[in-house]
């Protein structure tokens, strides 16, 4: 494999600093306090659509980076409990403590007809304000996330404190590192980029020329783990063959590195090269360093997350956090690690359907917004002037009535579209606004929630559609298969909401608890560790006691 010139410059770095860590590891501190003190360095890893499911077929296999995380604190039945599981709800839950309903972060994208835009459409991570924004090329900004994240209470705190962050998506980056992030980079076509008007550094500028070079240079197919060899099956998933992917990279070919392990490989290796510009753990100010690695997203929407090409990549992150771990030992930085995901995923359903699960379906093209539409103005003879009566996107998720017509109007567009929905045999529930308003949050275990309290969850008044449509279980919501989309994620159904949560820092005492428990839970627990000052009511979660023995993480002393 081509080794990128960081990762071998790091080897060296390794090579070199044998000796020290073995020393190191004489010194770690007893197994008491390694939960309890507060770590000079947090670094949250998000593996974009590592399902709870993912982590149970794999765990086993994991010898490097995971296999280290997994003697830690382990919780493999971790929630991100709100229906809308997507990348930026997902990632707004894990560094801030709140859910969607509260970070505001609904979706992706959602619709607010106040805009100039003819499509109303507004992008989670942009600032649609700035002239220059569009869905397509959004000026990059925290300004929807309507809660703090660690890295920005740490900075309240004491300014040294620094805030780093780092993925292949510019979403994941916002919403992990917040408002008040000191260096953020993601990927755009041609290379890693910052914020509108912030230089890329040096350290995203040595990363750009390795992944370049890369991309022009090609690079064969990837080696295949025996424990994958039985899995290269092809499966026709709508008109394209997925199953037997061994990520070859063809010359010039950016997607050969953005749909493969190479470029979580890439955003790990920028992470320590960050770690150094931006002297991260080094002195008396805890920093947070986020780190997304997207690359088993890009594959499972590519190949679904059940064949060859997820094997090769659990191995593969398996590889890339070990390799991440072990540069951060060689820097001796004191550090702890919590790794978690934004939602989970869903097979292909050819492969469900030959994997016993035969009740895996498309979804029905007639349920998106545009054909919702057509329907209400057949069934009322309403139509809007701008001539969309509904807007949303895809066959589920909120849906907006045009604020063009009169209430009363809208009123009998909301009761054609929940009549003709509630009867549809793919749709799970639909619920109106006012019902969901009138919803308490949830609380008790995630497990339990109804449906509607799973979309409560993800809920805010101000952005919310005017109806919240969930899908069935099983039921894929893409219409025909095509090359490059053939499965996806986003319903209220655990095998989306359900993702591992670890947490590892050198000494501390590890057990698994298979109690579900939040990730909305993480920034709670981190709160304590660090000692920050909170109050009832700051967090939807709660803290997690992470020793494992007697001592408590959560009652520490200040
Ligand atoms: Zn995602």
């Amino acid at each position: 494999m081509h080794l990128p010139r960081a990762a071998m410059l790091l080897a060296g770095v390794l090579a070199a600093a044998a000796p020290l860590l073995q020393a190191g590891a004489k010194d770690a501190a007893p197994a008491a306090t390694a939960a309890t003190a507060p770590p000079r360095l947090i670094v949250a890893i998000s593996v974009d659509q590592f399902s709870a499911d993912l982590f149970a077929r794999y765990r086993r296999h994991f010898s490097q980076g995971l296999a280290r995380l997994q003697d830690g604190a382990v919780f493999p039945s971790g929630y991100q409990s709100h229906a809308a599981t997507e990348t930026c709800p997902g990632h707004s839950t894990i560094l801030t403590g709140v859910r969607p309903a509260r970070s505001g972060i609904i979706a992706n994208e959602w619709t607010d007809q106040s805009i100039a835009r003819a499509d109303k459409r507004v992008y989670c991570a942009e600032d649609e304000t700035n002239p220059a924004s569009s869905p397509d090329r959004p000026v990059v900004s925290a300004r929807h996330l309507n809660a703090r994240t660690l890295g920005d209470r740490l900075k309240a705190r004491d300014p040294a404190g620094r805030n780093v962050a780092v993925s292949y998506k510019d979403r994941t980056v916002v919403m992990m590192g917040g408002h008040t992030i000191d260096a953020g980079y993601w990927w755009r076509p041609g290379g890693f980029v910052s914020f509108e008007g912030v230089p890329v550094g040096p350290a995203a500028q040595a990363a750009n020329r390795t992944a370049n070079a890369l991309i022009a240079k090609g690079a064969p197919a990837m080696a295949v783990p025996s424990w994958c060899a039985g899995m290269s099956r092809a499966v026709d998933a709508g008109g394209t063959s997925v199953g037997e992917g061994r990520f070859l990279l063809e010359r010039g070919k950016a997607a050969g590195f953005t749909i493969s392990p190479r470029v979580d490989a890439a955003v790990a290796n920028l992470a320590v090269a960050l770690v150094d510009e931006q002297q991260l753990g080094r002195d008396g100010a805890t920093d947070v360093l986020s780190v997304g690695l997207s690359a088993t997203d890009t594959i499972g929407h590519t190949f679904g997350p059940g064949g060859l090409e997820m094997c090769i990549q659990m191995a593969e992150l398996d590889k890339t956090i070990g390799r991440l771990l072990a540069a951060l030992d060689a820097r001796r930085l004191d550090y702890m690690v919590v790794l978690t995901a934004d939602h989970g995923g869903f097979d292909v359903i050819e492969r469900q359907r030959q994997q016993a699960y035969p009740r895996a379906v498309r979804g029905d093209s007639t349920l998106t917004a545009e054909e919702l539409g057509k329907y209400a103005t057949q069934m009322t003879g309403i139509t809007a002037p701008s001539g969309r009566l509904v807007y949303g996107d895809g066959m589920f998720g909120d849906r907006y009535i045009s604020r063009q017509i009169t209430g009363a109007e809208r009123a009998k567009v909301s009761e054609a579209l929940v009549a003709r929905l509630k009867s549809h045999p793919q749709v799970a529930g639909v619920f109106t606004a006012r019902e969901l308003a009138a919803t308490p949050l949830p609380s008790g275990s995630p497990q339990d929630w109804s449906l509607k309290d799973r979309a409560r969850a993800s809920f805010d008044p101000q952005r919310s559609g005017d109806l919240v449509v969930l899908l069935d279980r099983g039921v894929m919501p893409i219409a025909a298969g095509s090359r490059g989309y053939v499965s996806t994620h986003g319903s209220p159904w655990d095998y989306d909401r359900r993702v591992p949560i670890l947490f590892w820092r050198r000494g501390m005492t590890g057990f698994e608890q298979p109690a579900p428990i939040e990730t909305v839970d993480i920034a709670p627990t981190l709160a304590a560790l660090l000692r920050l000052d909170t109050t009832d009511g700051d967090f939807d979660g709660r803290c997690l006691d992470l020793d494992g023995g007697p001592v408590n993480s959560c009652e520490v002393q200040p």
